[in-house]
Parts: structure tokens; sequence; C-alpha cells
């Protein structure tokens, strides 16, 4: 039977900018989100569509469209967007996106929300779903290999995950971590900056949030029963972590599919170190149908390559929020 909803679109579609983003979804409300869209996803409830990406040959820009339809939480929509080189120039910030969502029984558009935001704290969550399914309950040290924008985010979101004391951290340019560690003083936490190598021996938990091209972390670095949330590689090429490590590890990802071809995982599939049956989707993990972690020395590895259907969860989120807190005005579109 088909399930049926309110369709809000009826009354026109609202536009829901940065600002008010910003104000009202809140990390708590990502983290459901983005744990139920992967369920969801895990479930066969929730499908991604092709994702398109053009370098459209003016600007230095790279423009696409990340759609998707989650059955289950009724959303039905697409984030376009793509990354502009000389926008920072400009006082604009390079990536730019707006999610369009429309009602999925008439087709009608029913919000415009902007994407900058979401992108930011979507994926923040993301890293934090597998840090509260996987990590050991004890973990206590939380290491960064990134300390770029969208690394506060990831930390903010992880430390609500476990009563971590510490954090430590290395950046390929040392002159960004203090910004990263004044935040760690704000939450209270210890601060360090330390080498790969140190990172690795000290952290029970690792997030990866870097442009890397090449291993940043070598497998025989992590220490047994650490798990690492591998975030920063999102396209052909890019590579956070040794390839060697997926070999070790037990390892698992949004999306099985875009985690071997753009995903960390391009790397140790293409070199045969792991096939695509040895990954798990996290959804299966949180619907109950893998164990997860199965014991405190086993390494378990994210793959968060980043999908369409983590945008517009947390858009339809801010869309209701910013409907009920009458914060927007409903547009027709006739
Ligand atoms: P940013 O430009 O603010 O920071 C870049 C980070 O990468 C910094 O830590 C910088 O020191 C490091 N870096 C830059 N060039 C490098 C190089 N050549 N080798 C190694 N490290 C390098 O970017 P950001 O917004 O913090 O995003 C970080 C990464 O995360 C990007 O690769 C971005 O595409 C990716 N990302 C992934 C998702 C996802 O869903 N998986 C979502 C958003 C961003």
């Amino acid at each position: 039977m088909m399930e049926t909803h309110k369709d809000v679109s009826a009354d026109g579609f609202v536009i829901v900018g940065e600002e008010i983003c910003e104000r009202i979804i809140s990390r708590a409300d990502a983290f459901g989100a983005v744990e139920a869209v992967f369920a969801a996803m895990a479930r066969g409830d929730a499908y991604n569509f092709p994702v398109v990406r053009e370098a459209i040959g003016h600007a230095d820009a790279l423009y696409g469209f990340k759609g998707g339809f989650d059955r289950s939480g009724l959303s039905l929509g697409v984030k376009a967007g793509g990354y502009w080189p000389g926008n920072m120039a400009r006082g604009l910030t390079n990536h730019q996106s707006t999610v369009f969502l429309f009602d999925p029984d008439s087709g009608r558009l029913s919000a415009l929300v902007g994407g900058n935001y979401l992108t930011a704290i979507r994926t923040a969550a993301s890293s934090s779903v597998s840090i509260a399914h996987l990590a050991r309950k004890d973990a206590r040290v939380l290491g960064m290999v990134g300390a770029g924008h969208q690394s506060t985010f990831q930390l903010r979101a992880a430390v609500e995950q476990r009563a971590f004391d510490k954090v430590v951290a290395w950046n390929p340019h040392p002159d960004m971590l203090p910004r990263l560690g004044a935040v760690v003083g704000e939450l209270g936490l210890e601060f360090e900056a330390v080498t790969q190598q140190e990172l690795g021996a000290q952290a029970d938990v690792v997030i990866t949030i870097t442009s890397a091209f090449e291993p940043l972390m070598m497998a025989d670095w992590i220490k047994p029963g650490t798990h690492i949330a591998c975030m920063g590689t999102d396209t052909k090429g890019k590579q956070e972590v040794d390839p060697a490590l997926f070999a070790r590890a037990t390892v698992f990802a949004d999306e099985i599919a875009q985690s071997i071809t753009i995903g960390e995982a391009q790397h140790a599939v293409a070199q045969g170190l792991i096939s695509e049956g040895d990954i798990t989707a996290i959804g299966a993990v949180i619907n109950g149908s893998h164990a997860g972690r199965t014991s405190a020395q086993e390494i378990t590895l994210f793959d968060g390559t980043g999908v369409g259907l983590q945008d517009l969860a947390v858009a339809s989120v801010a869309a209701k929020l910013a409907r009920e807190q009458g914060l927007v005005t409903p547009v027709v579109l006739g």
C-alpha cells in the first residue's frame, strides 16, 4: 500500500536559507536523520540516484546533482551544486549547494534549502553515527587527521558519542591546527598536536577529513581496537589511509557502490586487497542485521563517502522545523 502523508507543498514551497538552517538544525537532529536514512538504505527502502558531476568549462567549476528517494522517510529530491575555486577571492564559500525537495505524492516542489551548512552537519553526523555504532565503549582518545572547515564539525559531533578526555591531532598544514585546538579547549578536553605515528598510538577513534591524494596514515600505525572513520575521500584519486589497513580491518560504508568507486576503499579494491563483498553497509549494523564490532581488539573502518540521501534527510528536517516554527512563508508556484 502506498504510504501517504500531509502534502505540505499544497500550501506552496518554502525557502529555508543558510542562516535559518544554522539556527534550527541541531547535531541531534542531523544524527537522527542520517542514522535513519542509512538504516533505510540498508533495508532497501531508500536509494541514491546516479550522481552527475561535470566540469562545466566555466570559472573552473565542478557542478552536479546528487538525488535520491527515501520511501520510509518520504524525502525525495536533489542537491545541486559543486565547487567554485575562485569564490574565496570574492568573499564567498568555494563549495556551493542548494537542496530541492519535492512532495513524493504529487511531485510538487516543497522546499528550497541552503545546502552549505547542511553538508557540514550531515557529514559530521555520518562519522558520528559510525562512532556510535562501531567504536569501543571505553574509547577515551580521539585522533583528528585534518584541520580544515569540516574538522571542527566532525569533532563536535564525535565527542558527543563517547566519554573522550583528549584529542590528538595532525594536519599536513600545521598552521591550521590551533583553530582545531581552540575548539577542543572550548569543549573542555585536553589537546595535543602529534606526529602521525603518535596519533595512531594514542587514538582509540580516528577521523580523517582532508583533501589528500596519498596515504597519511599507515596500517601499522593504527593500534588494535581502533575505530577509524575515513571521511575526506569522495572522488576518484583521493586517498587518506594505507590500503593495507582494509585487509586488517572490518570495513563498513555509507554506500558500498560509492565506497568502491569514489570512496577510500577504491584503492584497496583496485589492489585486490579486499572485494566489494568484504564491505558492510553501516545501515545493517543500525538495523541489527550485522553485529558490527565483535571484539575489543578488532579494527573497524568506516568509509563515509557522502550520499545525496543524507542531504535530503537533513534538509527535510530543516524544512519541517522552519514551517513548524513559522520562520518561512510558503510561495505558490502556480
Ligand atoms: P578544507 O579545504 O577546509 O580543508 C582541507 C584539509 O585537507 C585541511 O586539513 C588541509 O590541510 C588538507 N589538505 C589540503 N590539501 C591537501 C593535500 N594535497 N594533501 C593532504 N592534505 C591536504 O576542506 P574541508 O571542507 O575541511 O573538507 C575536507 C575534505 O572532506 C575534502 O576532501 C572534502 O571534499 C571532503 N568532504 C567529504 C564529505 C563526505 O561526505 N565524505 C563531505 C564534505 C567534504
